[in-house]
């Protein structure tokens, strides 16, 4: 008996609000200040945690996972250059991207030749703040729009700074946040998103809050798969997660990263390492049957986590559904990811492909037709009853045709819409109507 059905259509007016609910998190996180580390990762997950239930999981610094180890927890107060005795000149409290992240404390008077060999800017865009990591090494550094460093650099080498980086390491944790929402069966979906960025809109919240609104949708809905959400910082999350899990991940049948979700752009998704995972079929029928322009590229290990969940010693079928890829937009960590780089319509528009896609992953099976020797009287058991004569009825029944001639025990009903050109959710329709009628099993 088959546990596996299409899940309800989504109404367009519950898709234009969703875009409204996951702009309205993305603008809530957006002052937290996080890191790899610490308390603004806590602060995210402790958010996240009201709207669904979140596990937190603390794993202590110093523990080994693979090649890597958990660093110390980064603890901070605030940051500022000043003259002495005077007024802040580079202020954390103006932008969180001030700040090199994770950097080491300094308590120090500089001269300008000095402190700007610490200082990052990008000119090609001289309003704009960079941003910055100082990520597994003893380092520190501000950014600053490349004219306010202009306008520093005006006032002489040899002019005095101070320097206050008020922060420490300390022997604490790594934080995450994992949800489970347990399905008909063990197998799971794995959703990954990153959780580390400071004031970043499109890499960073737009990633979570479509994982959120997924999450919040899938505990609405009767599913085949269970599902685990992962709310992670970047390589050292998904590297501690791997480590910790290692025994599990056979439980994975399919993966998504979910990064820059909210821009204006188009789709992309990327192909998890096999290349041909079902998850990479189906991210490809959803894109493809969309009717929007869009684009897929093939794997290479460099982007986001599926640089681990796809190392050669896990090879997962995971891939990334994004919009504009990182780095090939120009607000790409700077100050210019903000709020107002993501659209509530590009989120709706990205979490409802992810839904298209998880939708298929779900309701994808393989059936046995009961009367394999020629077509079964179909008119006579009320096969097209329900679909009239419109043009959608025509579709349906050229599905029901296909679902019937393919279902062997050995094609799937993806085999079955790829084969046929028919989208995949009136493929299961069919599907659902035959199981229905006892002409399928
Ligand atoms: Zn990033």
């Amino acid at each position: 008996m088959s546990d596996r059905k299409s899940f309800p259509p989504i109404d367009p007016a519950d898709l234009e609000r969703y875009g409204k609910e996951m702009h309205a998190l993305a603008t809530e996180l957006f002052p937290i200040y996080r890191g790899m580390t610490g308390a603004g990762v806590r602060e995210t997950l402790s958010r996240l945690g009201q709207v669904v239930p979140l596990e937190v999981r603390e794993v202590p610094s110093g523990t080994q996972v693979f090649d890597w180890q958990v660093p110390r927890e980064w603890v901070f107060r605030d940051a500022y250059i000043r003259e002495p005795g005077g007024a802040k000149l580079v202020d954390w409290r103006d932008s969180h991207l001030h700040l090199v992240n994770h950097s080491v404390p300094v308590d120090a008077k500089l001269p300008w030749r000095e402190l700007k060999e610490h200082l990052i800017t990008e000119p090609e865009h001289p309003d704009w703040i960079p941003y910055r990591t100082a990520y597994f090494r003893d380092d520190w550094g501000f950014c600053l729009s490349h004219r306010q460093f202009e306008e520093l650099e005006r006032r002489g080498a040899d002019r005095e700074y101070e320097v206050r980086i008020d922060a420490e390491f300390v022997d604490g944790s790594l934080t995450y946040g994992e949800l489970y929402l347990p399905g008909r069966v063990e197998e799971e979906v794995l959703l990954s998103c990153h959780i580390c960025h400071p004031s970043l809109a499109n890499d960073n919240l737009s990633g979570i809050a479509v994982a959120i609104q997924l999450a919040q949708y899938l505990r609405s809905q009767e599913h085949h798969y269970s599902y685990r959400f992962l709310f992670i910082p970047a390589t050292i999350g998904a590297i501690t997660w791997l480590k910790l899990n290692q025994d599990a991940v056979h439980k994975i049948r399919h993966g998504l990263i979910l990064t820059v979700l909210g821009d204006a752009g188009t789709s992309t998704y990327k192909r998890s390492r096999r290349g041909n995972a079902e998850i990479d079929r189906a991210a490809a029928h959803v894109l493809e049957h969309s009717g929007l322009p869009h684009t897929i590229v093939d794997f290479e290990p460099v982007g986001y986590d599926e640089r681990q969940f796809c190392s050669s010693g896990f090879n997962l079928p995971v891939g990334v559904l994004m919009r504009t890829p990182s780095g090939q937009y120009p607000e790409y960590h700077t100050s210019a990811d903000n709020l107002e780089l993501i659209l509530p319509e590009s989120l709706a528009d990205s979490w409802a492909k992810l839904a298209q896609i998880v939708q298929l992953l779900d309701g994808n099976a393989t059936y046995v037709n009961q009367y394999p020797y020629c077509e079964p009287q179909l008119g006579r058991r009320g096969a097209y009853r329900a679909y009239g004569q419109s043009d959608e009825g025509e579709d349906l029944q050229r599905a029901i045709l296909w679902v019937l001639n393919l279902s062997d025990g050995k094609h799937s009903l993806l085999d079955v819409a790829e084969r046929s050109g028919l989208p995949f959710e009136q493929v299961r329709r069919a599907a659902d109507r035959l199981l229905v009628l006892g002409l399928l099993e």
